[in-house]
């Protein structure tokens, strides 16, 4: 007999393994249930591990070939395309593949979880009949009796209902149905989010004629089954929602599915309110908040085609369609969509591997689009549809651009300008609300004139130089390039040169002295690590039981409080001097996200940024929003320091709890990777201490690879990782690889 010989990837993660396939004989019992995609428990040494069919063969590796100890699944979880992609990104990640299986289905350990079904019981005899017995039986038997009267009241119910409401027992009910009077069944009930939830009508809007032609442009491309991305650069609140709708409408018309991903799991509920409301239950959503019940049927759901829309964050991605129409991916320029762990997958490049697949596009929603998708679309590889308009000519509100330089030269050392200062007391007069913004990451130091606003950079990598007080040294974090304090500003030659940091909650302390009657909410990191309580904080906003709310980027993206008539950024240069290459981009990005918090309603409104750098490209483009401005800039920064699109990275991160041998062991790594990289063009930085050098315990180190040939490091880092992993002993220390890296911290 032919394929006698499953392939199965085990879940245990050590060098070698985990990535590997093992035969396993199926035993006959088993040969009708063992698909591609099926779990499976298979002896390994003397465990008994969790494994995944990969595939078949008719002649085993080896000669001692052990057998299958049982099957999970009665249907495959996973479908041959998901597969597939698993494949693929193992490889192009350099991930175990079953750490990509883990990651693709998130009930990978729940080999337990089974449909749930419940007994549901309905009268077996005309009403007429029934309550004749219930009549006569009231003495004798007044259980059987409530359990009739119920029943011809209610109709089928589920048997626990009944026995609460009848308060009678599990022998009443038998009693009845041994005389033939009730039907007892299973049905099966779906565990879902949305149970209780009741979701108001969601009409359909007429498009304006730029969206009606940005729907045309895409519904070209479905027409013709194209593959590939689309970037939809519509400025915020251009009404790309409604657009993805209508095309979504007429994907599903078209009896396919669609796939929508939004950057955080906290922007889902919106987005399924405007999906539910227009849509219903073909709509659903897949996330980690949802039990693993939940989760279960709802997967299930997808797979048998009972849904045709999926909303989430990344890992939604891997939704389980087989017949996918469209793929949306909203506010594509976020950095949520690549993961930070392993597998360090980028959803969007899943989404385009899966199109391609499909044949369908991947429609990139942004209203600041990331550098890298912008490129592609003007090198013709992607296409590209523009709005610049909002919906109804709705203005985007002014931004003013305030300079801490002449605030100190007027001698105000606080953190509020007098003009931020004016305009909240106003608007908390006027009863309207005000945004206070502040970027989360404060903690990386960084000197600035305050006369002048220069601030030091490496002349190599030209990112911003990171003050380390201890030793009193500005270091690069690329490069490892050092540098003592200057005495005097580089720039100017005054010497009122010091070092920026500062938090949400010195903001909050600040805005309680000077308004000491406002309501103040404040939303950070910290505030939030509650259950639930970010939604709580945005619900207490929305509904106007606050004035002021302070936070970090989570308030930056996607809700819309239309009494918002002051945004507030306390300090532009916590952004702008990240060490990361792409903190220009980012910085443009924040400012144009939180701009578009206000305005959004009659009421108008405006925003304030604070900053030492008011002539900054990022800061004057998103001024006057204009992304064209920031772009050429940013692309011939770029070009001059060869950062992608104009070269590609693999970054390879060295961590352990000891500091010591670290940049021993990285300096290993990288005399081995020079060896590897012999014949092929590519410049190494580093290795150095990470901007982070030590989180949770952990201290960290890295290295950054860029060149043109990417197959040329793809193979290269991925042979010494290899090679070092299996030279290496000490199970401490870790080396990680990460491909096109977006986190550089
Ligand atoms: P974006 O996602 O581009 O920032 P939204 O989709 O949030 O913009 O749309 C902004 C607002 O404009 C929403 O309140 C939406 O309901 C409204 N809107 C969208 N399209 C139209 C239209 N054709 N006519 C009237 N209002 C619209
Ligand atoms: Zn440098």
């Amino acid at each position: 007999m032919d394929n006698l010989y499953a392939r199965v990837v085990v879940d245990l993660w050590a060098p070698g393994i985990g990535d590997r396939y093992f035969h396993y004989l199926i035993p006959s019992k088993y040969i009708s249930q063992v698909r591609e995609g099926t779990r499976v428990m298979v002896p390994f040494g003397n465990r008994k591990l969790l494994g995944f069919v990969m595939g078949f063969d008719s002649t085993p590796d080896v000669d001692k070939v052990k057998e299958i100890i049982s099957v999970v699944d009665q249907i495959p979880l996973l479908t041959r395309e998901l597969l597939d992609l698993a494949r693929w990104i193992s490889s192009f990640y350099i991930s175990p593949l079953v750490e990509v299986l883990k990651a693709i289905l998130p009930n990978f350990y729940a080999t337990t979880i089974k449909a749930k079904e419940i007994t549901v019981v309905k009268l077996a005899v005309s009403d007429e009949e029934a309550g004749k017995y219930a009549a006569v039986n009231r003495k004798r038997a007044p259980r059987q009796s409530r359990i009739l009267d119920i029943l011809l009241k209610g109709g089928e119910m589920s048997l626990k209902d009944l026995l609460n409401l009848s308060q009678a027992g599990r022998q009443s009910v038998k009693a009845l149905q041994g005389k033939n009077l009730l039907d007892l069944s299973n049905k099966r009930v779906i565990r879902g989010p949305f149970e209780d939830k009741l979701f108001g009508l969601n009409p359909r809007l007429k498009l304006n004629p730029k969206q009606e032609e940005v729907l045309t442009g895409i519904k070209n491309h479905l027409q013709r089954g194209l593959s590939g991305n689309i970037l939809l650069h519509g400025v915020t609140g251009s009404g790309k929602t409604e657009i993805y709708l209508q095309v979504i409408e007429e994907v599903v018309k078209g009896g396919k599915e669609a796939l929508v991903l939004v950057p955080e799991i906290s922007l889902t509920p919106q987005m399924v309110k405007w999906f539910r409301g227009r849509f219903g239950s073909l709509v659903t959503v897949l996330h980690s908040r949802l039990s693993q019940g939940e989760r279960y049927d709802q997967w299930c759901r997808i797979r048998q085609g009972e849904i045709k829309i999926v909303i989430g964050p990344r890992s939604a991605v891997f939704a389980p369609f087989s017949n996918l129409g469209i793929i949306i991916i909203d506010e594509e320029h976020e950095t949520t969509y690549k993961q930070e762990e392993s597998p360090r997958y980028d959803a969007r490049d899943a989404a385009k591997r899966r199109s391609c697949f499909f044949s369908c596009p991947v429609v990139l929603g942004s209203a600041t689009p990331s550098v890298e998708a912008y490129y592609r679309a003007q090198e013709g590889e992607d296409m590209l549809l523009s709005i610049r308009d909002r919906v109804e000519k709705r203005p985007l509100p002014p931004v003013e651009v305030i300079d801490l330089k002449e605030e100190i030269n007027r001698g105000n050392r606080t953190l509020f300008s007098k003009k931020l200062y004016e305009s909240i007391k106003i608007t908390l007069q006027k009863k309207q609300q005000v945004i206070l913004f502040l970027n989360r990451r404060g903690f990386a130091t960084f000197l600035v004139c305050r006369e002048c606003g220069y601030v030091l950079r490496c002349s190599h990598c030209s990112i911003t130089l990171t003050y380390h007080a201890n030793q009193e040294l500005l270091k690069c974090h690329y490069c490892h390039q050092e540098k003592g304090v200057p005495e005097a500003c580089p720039g100017c030659g005054g010497n009122y040169i010091r070092f920026l940091g500062l938090g949400t909650q010195r903001v909050e302390k600040g805005v309680r002295d000077l308004f000491p009657q406002a309501r103040i909410l404040r939303m950070d990191v910290d505030a939030t690590t509650r259950k639930g309580s970010h939604l709580d904080i945005f619900k207490t906003f929305q509904r106007g039981d606050a004035d002021i709310l302070i936070g970090t980027q989570m308030i930056a993206k996607g809700f819309d409080f239309p009494r918002v008539t002051l945004v507030g950024v306390i300090l532009a240069d916590t952004a702008l001097n990240l060490p990361d290459f792409r903190a220009g981009e980012r910085t443009f990005q924040l400012l144009t996200q939180v701009a578009g918090r206000t305005g959004r309603s009659s009421l108008g409104g405006k925003v304030i940024v604070q900053t030492f750098n008011p002539e900054h490209y990022s800061i004057m483009a998103a001024k006057k929003h204009d992304y064209q401005a920031f772009y050429q800039e940013e692309l011939r920064l770029r070009e001059q320091f060869q950062y992608p699109p104009y070269n590609q990275l693999v970054r390879v991160g060295f961590s352990s709890v000891s500091e010591n041998n670290l940049s021993q062991k990285a300096g290993e790594f990288k005399g081995m990777l020079m060896e590897s990289l012999k014949g092929i063009k590519a410049e190494v930085l580093g290795p150095c201490p990470c901007p982070l050098s030590k989180i949770r315990g952990r201290y960290r180190w890295h290295l950054v690879i860029k060149s043109k040939d990417f197959s040329g490091i793809h193979r290269a880092s991925r042979q010494v990782w290899e090679e070092f992993y299996k030279g290496s002993r000490n199970k401490d220390f870790r080396v990680i690889l990460d491909i096109n890296p977006i986190n550089m911290l």
